[in-house]
């Protein structure tokens, strides 16, 4: 690709609510622009990206003999009522109506759909197992859209979903579904742990998340220093042996806070929304103390120097060691405390260190009272205090736990008889009995893996694409084309010559000044660097640079070649 003729759009302001590396640095290369919350376009440098991923993906599942199809993403509300999840999805599902005034949803999931397809093709145990699969866009109405495409609400999905007449065919196409998993972010470059997950309300036999590791994920998982085991905190919990660690003191309860403002309600008092409140702060007001949310581009100083809009009345900011000492928690604490006068706040870690920090909001009108602050959990549900700690035993006996953070990329799922019952999904067994089928269903985030990638490689500059998610493998970046025609000449000919070798380059030819030329190739990751200049033409060298290097050498064409395989 000739970059004069490509559409690449790098800027340097980033918007207040890109909190994360991966969300400024796609804007800053211009990957993708907000449309509105949680809705993103992606610009033809993006979508070079998440293609590579759509296609690592596409080969894998059709190398696991999963098969691809396409399903609608706007859904009848009929079809959900029959599974009872119109009403139990709860707000991530958009409704929507046509002009008849015939409801649709549309689809955060399809477990419904193609669950009727499959009641409608399969009807003999022959057909079975089978496992097919969409890479498709999906929608969920999320609370807190942010990072960007990490969490949106539009986004780009790889959901698969088998069928079966036996759990043995189930747990076997799982096994495949697990292994293809892990060979599609081994070959993404990707450093990732699969980890048990619960299977909750759904039941089933069996479920594992794909979490790439990154300190800026949202998850938290547990495992162990002496084993194999790995779990998500949920599922650590769960499996946490009865008696390990004393219950906690603290209790939910239903208490009489009128002075407790919600983060809902304080954020809807200043006029912003929750995911720009960072941290959380007392006021001492007329009538005794509130919890005041604050915006992530303001620190306590600015809003003792009045900088905020206060609170109606006479309110007095107290000092992050006042709050301290009024709570009395230690640092790293995050979770709803009760206070010495026993009015329940939530106080978050950022209070404590001002770092780092998770935001949560009580629920209206319930508490925790009576908490143990000795534990230093690193809780980031407020509802909850967390079970399990750094250092407990594992579940497996074996070693004890650590606690990471991770991004969850992939989900698989033993789904087992409940879709398929809910709409009478049955085929003919070799008695020539109706069978309900089995289920199991596989995703992964497609979008939210070109994201995940970027918050584990970047540095300073910009993305260290792994190569097969690199736009390009190869920037061909040519000095004062337009004073030296044989300078051009020399970067066309190794343009072409590196193209009908099948290597993807991207050949700089926008005259650019060096500098700003060499900061957009590294803004946008390109894996390798060439230039061709005067200098080097006349030594006979081109100036190569790997983009995880810290140095460039002098090196021959038939060099490069070699390095680019
Ligand atoms: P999360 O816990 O992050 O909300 P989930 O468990 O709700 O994800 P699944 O229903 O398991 O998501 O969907 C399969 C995959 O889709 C997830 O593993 C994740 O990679 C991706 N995904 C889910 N929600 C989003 C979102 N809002 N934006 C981008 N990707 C998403
Ligand atoms: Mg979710
Ligand atoms: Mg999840
Ligand atoms: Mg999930």
């Amino acid at each position: 690709m000739r970059l004069s003729q490509f559409h690449l759009a790098t800027v340097k302001e980033v918007p207040a609510d890109a909190e994360i590396a991966s969300h400024r640095l796609m804007i800053r290369s211009g990957m993708i622009r907000k449309l509105a919350s949680g809705l993103y376009t992606w610009s033809p440098l993006g979508l070079r990206v998440l293609r590579k991923v759509e296609n690592v993906v596409r080969e894998e599942m059709n190398r696991a003999g999963a098969i691809e199809m396409l399903m609608p993403s706007v859904q009848p509300r009929e079809l959900w009522e029959e599974t009872g999840r119109w009403e139990k999805f709860g707000g991530q599902l958009l409704k929507i109506k046509d002009r008849k005034e015939q409801e649709f949803c549309y689809g955060p999931t399809h477990e419904e759909v193609v669950t009727d397809f499959a009641r409608n093709e399969l009807k003999s145990y022959k057909q079975l197992p089978v496992n097919f699969y969409q890479i498709q866009t999906k929608f969920r109405d999320e609370i807190r859209p942010r990072f960007g495409v990490m969490r949106a609400r539009e986004f780009l999905m790889k959901d698969a979903y088998s069928f079966h007449l036996t759990q043995e065919s189930l747990a076997e196409t799982y096994e495949v579904m697990y292994q293809a998993y892990a060979r599609i972010f081994t070959r993404l470059g990707l450093t990732f742990r699969a980890v048990q997950a619960d299977t909750g309300a759904i039941g089933g036999n069996a479920s594992h998340e794909f979490q790439v590791l990154a300190e800026t994920g949202e998850d938290l998982l547990a495992f162990s220093d002496a084993s194999d085991y790995a779990a998500n905190l949920e599922k650590a919990e769960a499996a946490a042996p009865a008696g390990s660690r004393p219950a906690p003191s603290a209790t939910l309860q239903r208490v009489d806070t009128p002075r407790v403002r919600t983060v809902e309600e304080v954020t809807h008092h200043f006029g912003i929304t929750a995911d720009r409140v960072v941290k959380t702060v007392l006021v001492r007001g007329k009538k005794g103390l509130v919890a005041l949310c604050l915006r992530g581009d303001h620190d306590i100083n600015e809003v003792k120097a009045g900088k905020l809009p206060e609170l109606p009345g006479e309110s007095v900011l107290a000092s992050d060691e006042e709050i301290l000492a009024a709570v009395g928690v230690r640092p790293g604490f995050i979770g709803p405390v009760g206070l010495p006068d026993s009015i329940p706040v939530i106080v978050d870690r950022s209070v404590a260190v001002l770092a780092d920090f998770v935001c949560g909001g009580n629920a209206n009108d319930m508490h925790y009272t009576g908490a143990n602050w000795e534990r230093d959990a690193r809780i980031t549900r407020v509802e909850d205090i967390r079970q399990v700690v750094v250092g407990d035993p594992s579940p497996d006996g074996h070693g004890s736990l650590q606690i990471a953070r991770g991004i969850e990329v992939g989900h698989v799922f033993q789904l087992g008889n409940k879709y398929a019952q809910a709409l009478d999904a049955t085929v003919l067994d070799d008695q020539g009995k109706k069978q309900v089928m089995l289920m199991g269903c596989y995703g992964i985030g497609v979008s939210r893996i070109v994201a995940a990638a970027i918050e584990q490689r970047h540095d300073e500059a910009g993305i260290i694409w792994p190569e097969p998610m690199a736009p390009w493998r190869v920037a061909v970046c040519v000095i004062n084309p337009k004073n030296a025609p044989e300078v051009n000449a020399a970067a066309e000919s190794l343009y072409n010559e590196l193209s009908a070798r099948g290597v993807e380059c991207l050949w700089d030819d926008r005259g650019l000044r060096p500098g700003a030329m060499f900061a957009d190739m590294e803004l946008i990751g390109i894996p390798h660097r060439v230039v061709v200049s005067e200098r080097g033409l006349s030594a006979g060298t081109l100036e190569y640079r790997a983009r995880s290097a810290s140095e460039s050498s002098a090196i021959t064409r038939d060099e490069l070649f070699e390095i680019l395989g």
